[in-house]
């Protein structure tokens, strides 16, 4: 099932601006409401939908990193590294406790929710790479050169985001908090400091290579080694390569998902490889050697017993895929497939037909059905 454009889920434009994705988010939130909504089934599911969106687009961060790469930049429940949107994976009472805070905090005052602003040194975002190898990487290992789009530390002023690497200091505005309030009416609105974004601090000279944001898009090359035994599905963390954090936080971790290509000879079944073998019927019948070709790019012999039936299973042991985490090598197991001639030359159906003619003389059991079935439709004809 594809994820619904989250911009889309809020009713607004791509690209809205944060005031426009909150009126978006809280009228869904209002359409949706549970009280309204005891009629339609889907309204839950929907309203996760637009939380989910909501939790990505108000964040400035997530918001980016959902703007370059989509949804893939939180796919995959990244286990354990955090970074994952909150709300996604919620039941719906938590999932609702949430825009409670969020959507009548403002007119209540506000201020319960954590003091002292946000955390100031974000995490950058976990990423995801996609990387398809051939099965017999996967048999091998191998170790790959990628290219991964990302932002990392700006050199020039170590992350900070301050020229000549100054301290950050706090914002004068809302004294750190990275929230102001305002009277309005009868309420007391609480809103997004507006001089530092809610960062609860400033820089003043903010470093020009990265206008102050402490980190630079760049395109990295990172050596990565795929262990053998990969399998469509295999996750690999690598620890801190991920997008860099807002002024000197932790770096994000990046994940490669692996898929394996369809190979045209092999299926794979965990461990195990799978192969059918076509082999003439005289083989088949007589028996024989036969040559098959394996994983490792070398060629088995496989002695055919004489009498084989098509669908005939054969184990070469060992001749599988290694298992990813230590624990011995998988079997190949081929599958007979006896091939019924074709294009025969008129002395070959005579042989064929002599053949037959014998058969039917040294097999006395088939002869007997043979000759019950004739007499079975000849009753039938009578
Ligand atoms: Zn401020
Ligand atoms: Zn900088």
């Amino acid at each position: 099932m594809s994820k619904r454009d989250y911009y889309d889920v809020l009713g607004v434009a791509k690209g809205a601006s944060a005031d426009e994705i909150k009126k978006g988010y809280r009228k869904k939130a209002k359409e949706l409401h549970p009280d309204r909504n005891s009629d339609n089934p889907k309204a839950e599911e929907q309203f996760k939908e637009a939380n989910e969106a909501h939790e990505i687009l108000k964040d400035p961060e997530k918001k980016a990193a959902y703007d370059r790469y989509g949804h893939a930049a939180f796919e995959g429940g990244m286990g354990g590294g955090g970074g994952r949107p909150g709300g996604s994976q919620g039941d719906f009472s938590s999932a609702f406790s949430d825009v409670f805070d969020d959507l009548f905090g403002d007119f209540m005052g506000g201020g319960q929710r954590g003091g002292g602003g946000r955390n100031r040194a974000a995490r950058g975002s976990d990423l995801r790479f996609n990387m398809r190898v051939s099965l017999e990487e996967a048999f091998n290992g191998l170790q790959k050169t990628i290219n991964v789009p990302t932002a990392v530390n700006c050199t020039s002023c170590e992350g900070t985001g301050a020229d000549g690497g100054a301290e950050p200091t706090n914002c004068p505005t809302c004294s750190g908090m990275g929230k102001v309030r305002a009277q309005q009416g009868f309420f007391t609105v609480e809103r997004t400091c507006p001089t530092c974004s809610g960062m609860g601090q400033i820089i003043k000279n903010p470093c020009k290579s990265c206008s102050g944001q402490g980190r630079v898009e760049k395109e990295r090359a990172l050596s990565v080694n795929i262990p053998a035994g990969v399998e469509t599905g295999t996750r690999i963390r690598l620890s801190g390569e991920g997008e860099a954090g807002m002024r000197g936080g932790p770096s994000g971790d990046l994940y490669i998902f692996i898929e394996v290509s369809k190979h045209e000879l092999f299926e794979r079944e965990g461990v195990n490889l799978f192969c059918n073998v076509p082999v003439s019927m005289a083989s088949a019948a007589l028996g024989g050697d036969i040559e098959v070709p394996t994983i490792d790019g070398g060629r088995s012999r496989v002695k055919i017993p004489a009498g084989s039936q098509s669908g005939r299973q054969m184990r070469l042991r060992s001749k599988g895929m290694p298992a990813l985490r230590g624990g011995g090598t998988g079997d190949m197991f081929i599958e007979l497939a006896v091939e019924t001639p074709v294009n025969l030359t008129s002395r070959q159906k005579e042989l064929l037909k002599e053949f037959e003619d014998l058969s039917e003389d040294n097999n006395p059991e088939s002869k007997s059905f043979f000759s019950s079935v004739k007499s079975f439709w000849d009753g039938m004809k009578g």
